[in-house]
């Protein structure tokens, strides 16, 4: 069908119209030369979530070269949303942009052939059940496509801020792609601005100690566009930050989880950068667990229940950390940060003086565990410890924090274990984590007959009859990231997880459809804000539904 000319001259026929009649917007319009707009979805009322409009400028003039590979592509969309954000910050459209990280997102796309398509939310005015049809025509024939026409042609735009940005994450995807080769977990750029201003600002703290990182650990990196990057290479095994209290440990070690993610150039964490599967771990107490395997952590059970087929419906601190423990490694993390301050305790130290005093204790803390995890399973760790000598012994790097300025005390670690009292070592090894089984038919999204999968701002997902709590899931960056997650569980349920798979070999089916598809592999013609999610986070979710069902 040809798109239809005139979307003001119609708005304006409807003006006082009832509500439901934009319902008759929907489809295609030629708004104004090089753009088109496709009214997608429609508002039942002025109340629902905004209606869904798609501009598409087939002639943007976005040079070849920017549109070369999928991550500069990404890179330019995300540039190119948040100019649109900009030019309609003062009209009620909303641009899902994004925060600080650049992420597939199915707001906005550039097209290998220089086609650029955003999706955009416009609450259709009408206050009263009534359609304000000149207010409606000024905002979908003017507002909008003069915004595109500013914000996502190559002429209009700041087009040495667009290189710079796109530069910014190639160097990013490039940096990281380098870790593993090099034998690195994380790098650290000098110069790196880690501290935000608050937590609940994400932009970069202002006046902040810029990193520097110790001689013993520079490395140099080699970036496509910045060239050579000097800065702290974290190194594989098991890492220590130490540090007094209020030193900036923490700090560095949540730009580190950041690090899995592109930063837009300004972020400050432009180059750090962090293997791909690292993931956060933390306490998390009455969180459900659906048979885990937490052998490796808990000997056994007062109720005598078995722990290698683990399931409880309100998790302690220790055994939640350690279930999330073992389905990060089950999901394929090959990275774990942990920082003391959200970890549990006994989870994490068992010293001397308390192996004296219990003797029984079920609990194997995970200083007993961190090495063998590296050695068997090859996954490292970086953890953050202030309050314990007990893992100077077991790092095999040692960082120090001392007024947000690094410095590495490996050796000095190293004598100081080597010296004077040691816990004595009561486990060894770390025994393989259980592949598990999903029953696809419980990642059921529907509720009442009807699907819902509705994310429900950054810290819930809900999923069919559930109501999944994220707040634990730490590198989770917005709601629609939240919004993919509940995507990715209902194709995990719909056909990938078929009942004889693994949940690791599910993860990397999805993996592979989304390489393949993109976002469309979620969406399925479907039009929703929705971001790529990581496999660990959707393994997270996955993890977190209390219906979730195994086949034993
Ligand atoms: P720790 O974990 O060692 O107790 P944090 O990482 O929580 O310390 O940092 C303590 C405070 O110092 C925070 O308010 C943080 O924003 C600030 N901070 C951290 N790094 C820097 C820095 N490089 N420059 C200025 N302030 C910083
Ligand atoms: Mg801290």
């Amino acid at each position: 069908m040809a798109p239809r000319d005139d979307l003001a001259g119609t708005l304006r026929s409807l003006d006082g119209a009832s509500y439901g009649r934009y319902k008759s917007l929907s489809g295609a319009w030629s708004v104004a030369e090089q753009i088109g707009l496709e009214v997608l979805r429609v508002q039942a009322d002025p109340f629902a979530p905004p209606s869904r409009v798609r501009l598409t400028v087939s002639d943007a003039g976005i040079p070849a070269d920017l549109c070369a590979t999928a991550d500069r592509r990404r890179a330019l969309a995300s540039f190119l949303l948040r100019v649109l954000r900009r030019a309609l910050r003062d009209s009620p459209v909303h641009v899902d942009a994004g925060g600080p990280e650049v992420l597939d997102r199915s707001a906005g796309t550039v097209r290998a052939d220089g086609v650029v398509v955003v999706e955009v939310g416009v609450p259709f005015p009408g206050p009263k059940r009534r359609i304000l049809g000149r207010e409606a025509a000024g905002l979908l024939g003017e507002t909008l496509p003069v915004a595109a026409r500013g914000a996502l042609c190559w002429d209009a735009v700041d087009q040495r801020a667009a290189r710079a940005f796109v530069e910014t994450v190639e160097d990013a995807v490039a940096l990281r792609a380098a870790l593993a080769g090099r034998g690195l977990v994380a790098f650290v750029a000098d110069g790196a601005v880690l501290p935000r201003r608050s937590g609940v600002d994400d932009r970069p703290l202002e006046r902040a100690t810029p990193f520097a990182g110790p001689p013993e650990r520079e490395v140099v990196l080699e970036a496509p566009n910045a060239g050579p990057v000097r800065g702290l290479g974290v190194p594989e095994g098991v890492t220590l930050i130490v540090g007094g209290g209020y030193h900036g440990k923490s700090t560095l070690l949540r730009a580190l989880e950041a690090g899995v993610y592109d930063h837009v150039p300004g972020d400050g964490r432009e180059q750090v950068v962090t293997r791909p599967d690292a993931v956060k771990l933390r306490a998390e107490d009455g969180r459900a667990v659906i048979h885990d395997d937490v052998s490796a952590f808990v000997a056994h059970l007062p109720s005598g229940e078995p722990t290698d087929d683990f399931s409880t419906t309100n998790a302690s601190g220790s055994t939640s950390q350690a279930a999330s423990t073992v389905e990060a490694v089950e999901a394929g993390a090959d990275v774990l940060l942990i920082d003391e301050d959200t970890s549990a305790t006994n989870m994490m130290i068992r010293d001397a003086r308390m192996q004296q005093l219990i003797a029984s204790e079920p609990l194997v803390p995970f200083v007993e565990r961190v090495r063998p995890l590296h050695a068997e399973h090859g996954v490292s760790t970086v953890l953050v410890m202030g309050g314990s000598g007990d893992y100077l012994g077991v790092a095999d790097t040692v960082i120090m924090m001392d007024a947000y300025r690094a410095s590495d005390v490996t050796a000095r670690a190293h004598e100081i274990a080597a010296s004077g009292e040691s816990r004595a070592v009561e486990h060894t090894g770390f025994p393989a984590v259980t592949p598990r089984v999903v029953d696809p038919a419980s990642l059921d999204p529907t509720a009442k007959g009807k699907r819902r999968v509705t994310a429900r701002g950054r810290d819930r997902l809900s999923f069919g009859d559930d109501d999944i709590d994220l707040g634990a899931v730490e590198q989770i960056t917005d709601r629609s990231q939240v919004a993919g997650i509940g995507r990715a569980l209902a194709l995990l349920g719909d056909g990938v997880l078929d009942g004889t798979i693994t949940l690791a070999e599910g993860l990397d089916l999805l993996d592979a459809e989304l390489d393949r598809r993109g976002l469309e592999a979620l969406l399925d013609g479907r039009s929703e804000d929705i971001a790529r999610p990581r496999r660990h986070e959707v393994a997270a979710a996955l993890n977190r539904l209390r219906s979730l069902r195994l086949r034993m």
